[in-house]
C-alpha cells in the first residue's frame, strides 16, 4: 500500500494519503492545514481519490476539507454524532483565533455507508467515542481481511490518550473505548494517531501510562 502522511503548524495534525498501487485508487484521511502537501502527493502519485474520510470533526482535522472537495470532488464521510462539531467548525476556529471558511456538506455518514473500498484495500469504520461523540477508528487493510492499520484520530497517541475537556468529551468513555474497541485488534496492529508518531497496540498496551493497569 502507498501511505504518506504530512503535518504542519500550528496543530501538527497528521493528514494521510493511502493508495492502491495496482488500481491507482486512494483515500485521504483528515485533511487539515497540510492539505496542499496532501494534494501534491495525490498529483505526484496520480491517485484517483475515492473518499475523504474524517476520523472526527475537531477543527484541526477538517480545515483542508473544502480545498480537497474542490480539487478532488470526492465524497466527504463523517460519523453523524460529530456533525455538531463539523457544522461549528467556524466557531471552533474562532476559539483558537483562526479564521476557518465554512465547510461543504457531508456526503456520507458512517452508519449508512461503508466499508470504503479503494482498489485492493478497504477502510472499515469502528465507532470510538470519548475524545468526542463521533470519533471513529478507520481499520485499513486488504479487502476481506482483518486490517492491521488503525487510523485512530485523537483517541490514542504514542504514550498518551486524547483530551476530553472539549465539548462532548468523556474520559471514562474514552478509556472504555480504547479497551473494548482498540486493544482487541491485537498487539501487532499498527496505530496511526492524529498527532505524533505511529505506534502499535502492543506497545501502548504495555507502556502507555493510561492503559497500564496497576495491580
Ligand atoms: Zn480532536
Ligand atoms: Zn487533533
Amino acid at each position: 500500500m502507498l501511505l504518506e502522511s504530512r503535518a504542519v503548524e500550528p496543530f501538527f495534525k497528521n493528514g494521510f494519503v493511502l493508495g492502491c498501487e495496482t488500481s491507482q485508487e486512494g483515500v485521504i484521511i483528515d485533511p487539515g492545514d497540510e492539505v496542499n502537501d496532501l494534494l501534491a502527493i495525490v498529483e505526484r502519485t496520480q491517485l484517483a481519490i475515492k473518499y475523504i474520510l474524517l476520523t472526527h470533526a475537531h477543527v484541526d482535522h477538517v480545515t483542508g476539507v473544502a480545498k480537497c472537495k474542490e480539487m478532488l470532488d470526492a465524497p466527504i464521510c463523517l460519523h453523524r454524532d460529530d456533525l455538531f462539531l463539523y457544522n461549528g467548525a467556524v466557531q471552533q476556529g474562532a476559539l483558537f483565533g483562526l479564521r476557518v471558511d465554512p465547510l461543504p456538506p457531508i456526503d456520507h455518514y458512517y452508519d449508512e455507508v461503508g466499508p470504503f473500498r479503494f482498489g485492493r484495500y478497504e477502510a472499515v469504520v469502528h465507532h470510538t467515542p470519548g475524545h468526542c461523540p463521533g470519533g471513529v477508528c478507520l481499520q485499513v487493510g486488504e479487502a476481506g481481511t482483518s486490517g492491521q492499520m488503525l487510523f485512530v484520530g485523537d483517541t490514542l497517541f504514542a504514550g498518551s490518550i486524547g483530551r476530553t475537556d472539549l465539548p462532548g468529551g468523556d474520559h471514562a468513555l474514552l478509556l472504555r473505548t480504547i479497551r473494548e474497541v482498540l486493544l482487541p485488534f491485537g498487539d501487532e496492529a499498527e496505530v496511526y494517531p492524529g498527532h505524533g508518531p505511529k505506534t502499535t497496540i502492543g506497545h501502548e498496551r504495555q507502556t502507555n501510562p493510561f492503559l497500564v493497569s496497576r495491580t
